[in-house]
């Protein structure tokens, strides 16, 4: 029988910063559970806390005069005492008009706040027994509205490494529970059918294709010439370095971008990063190669070659983004609507920036930036059937109308001439 070697060498790992936090006791603070005992004025208390940094003076949302207004005890809400306009915490936010509790509105941040790469809603929903579907989906939305006005705004500077990703949208989904390298017999076949034509009949025939795809709304990626799917977009992420070793990336911008170009490259760089002041840090997509002549150095790693350069030649913080952007996509929310995209990718910022925070730290960051942009544009009268028409991209917004049969109760009784059941 074979002894066990005592002195077999230990293979030790070391742990990386994040393990170390997430093993630590400053990965957690508060639970589900604690604010299901707390009263609803607690609630409040801590909503003003977090949109004003008081309990006591505030600005009227109305006037904004600034002063210790009256505060009701029965419905939780204040009196101004310049114009005698009635508000709550919620008031002139993104959840002015809300009907649910203010225990439940935090219960639903804190798991919201919890997820690593998001929080799908149907499982929200679950989880708390929310009434509808769209409460819970309006509720996620205006979370990311919040980060989207309020978080993914101004100029970042230093080291900055942009990157651009390809996002799902529909190419992904047609790809979605296939084995690797999945043909469909069909495209079998015709690869097989085309093998026995003539070099110039085969080319006559991908032209052929070629019109086809354009003419059903496919658009020609500028640098390849091939024809992608109307609903293709690309991700894209500028990030500026910490500077620590073992810090990452600390500040976040992102953007969307039909394809790769320099004009789309470039309109986020002028949108979100302090050009003269920074150093760029890309691959060698050519998108970049007229924009890093203006920063005050451009570095540049071939991928094909290397991960990681000389003299911080990398781009992988922006490329660790792209990770969680793909896991939130392929692993969370599933199907993207490209309209919403946007959205999406900036709530996947939020979260990698803010990776190394307990959940409650977290959700109140988010929550102050919900508290503070103004009343919902996105998302008020949702469920009436008034859904946004436009997509936010890097070159600026562009009209995109609601897919599927007409919104709302009105809206589907004047389409199929009934009311819906
Ligand atoms: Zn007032």
């Amino acid at each position: 029988m074979n002894k066990i070697d005592t002195k077999r060498p230990r293979v030790r790992r070391a742990s990386s910063e994040a393990t170390k936090f997430h093993m630590s006791s400053r990965a957690i603070d508060r639970s589900v559970e604690e604010y299901a005992a707390w009263s609803e004025k607690k609630c409040v208390k801590h909503l003003a806390h977090v949109r004003w940094g008081s309990f006591e003076t505030m600005p009227c949302p109305h006037c904004s005069t600034c002063t210790r207004h009256y505060f009701y005890e029965a419905d939780l809400r204040w009196k101004c005492k310049h114009c005698g306009s009635k508000f709550s915490v919620t008031s002139q936010t993104v959840f002015s008009g809300r009907k649910m509790p203010y225990r439940k509105l935090l219960a639903s941040l804190h798991l919201w706040a919890c997820g690593s790469a998001g929080q799908p809603t149907l499982e929200l929903r679950r989880m708390l027994k929310h009434k509808s579907y769209n409460t819970a989906f309006t509720f996620t939305g205006k979370m990311r509205e919040g980060l989207v006005r309020g978080f993914n705004t101004g100029l970042i500077s230093g080291v900055v490494e942009m990157d651009g990703a390809h996002a799902s949208g529909r190419r992904a989904s047609e790809k979605r529970g296939k084995p690797l390298n999945y043909r469909a017999p069909s495209e079998v076949l015709e690869s097989e059918e085309s093998a026995l034509l003539t070099t110039a009949a085969r080319q006559k025939k991908r032209r052929g294709e070629k019109a086809a795809a354009i003419a059903a709304g496919g658009k020609v990626d500028p640098n390849t010439g091939q024809v992608f799917p109307e609903t293709r977009r690309m991700v894209f992420t500028m990030r500026r370095r910490s500077g620590a070793k073992g810090q990452g990336a600390v500040i976040t911008r992102v953007g969307v971008g039909l394809s790769e170009t320099p004009d789309v490259v470039e309109a986020l760089a002028k949108s979100y990063v302090a050009i003269p002041e920074s150093v760029l840090a890309t691959d060698t997509g050519t998108a970049f190669s007229k924009l890093g002549k203006r920063f005050q150095l451009h570095m540049q790693v071939n991928h094909s070659e290397t991960l990681s350069g000389p003299d911080g030649a990398h781009n992988n913080n922006a490329e660790s983004f792209s990770a969680r952007q793909d896991r939130s996509e392929k692993g969370v929310y599933l199907n993207i609507e490209p309209k919403y995209l946007h959205d999406y990718a900036v709530e996947t910022a939020f979260r990698e920036d803010n990776r190394r925070k307990a959940p409650g730290a977290q959700a109140d960051l988010a929550l102050h930036h919900a508290l503070n942009v103004g009343e919902s544009h996105f998302w008020r009268g949702y469920t009436h059937g008034r859904h946004r028409g436009y997509e936010v991209l890097a070159t600026g917004t562009r009209s995109y109308p609601s897919s599927g049969p007409p919104k709302g109760v009105a809206q589907m009784a004047a389409h199929f001439g009934r009311l819906p059941r």
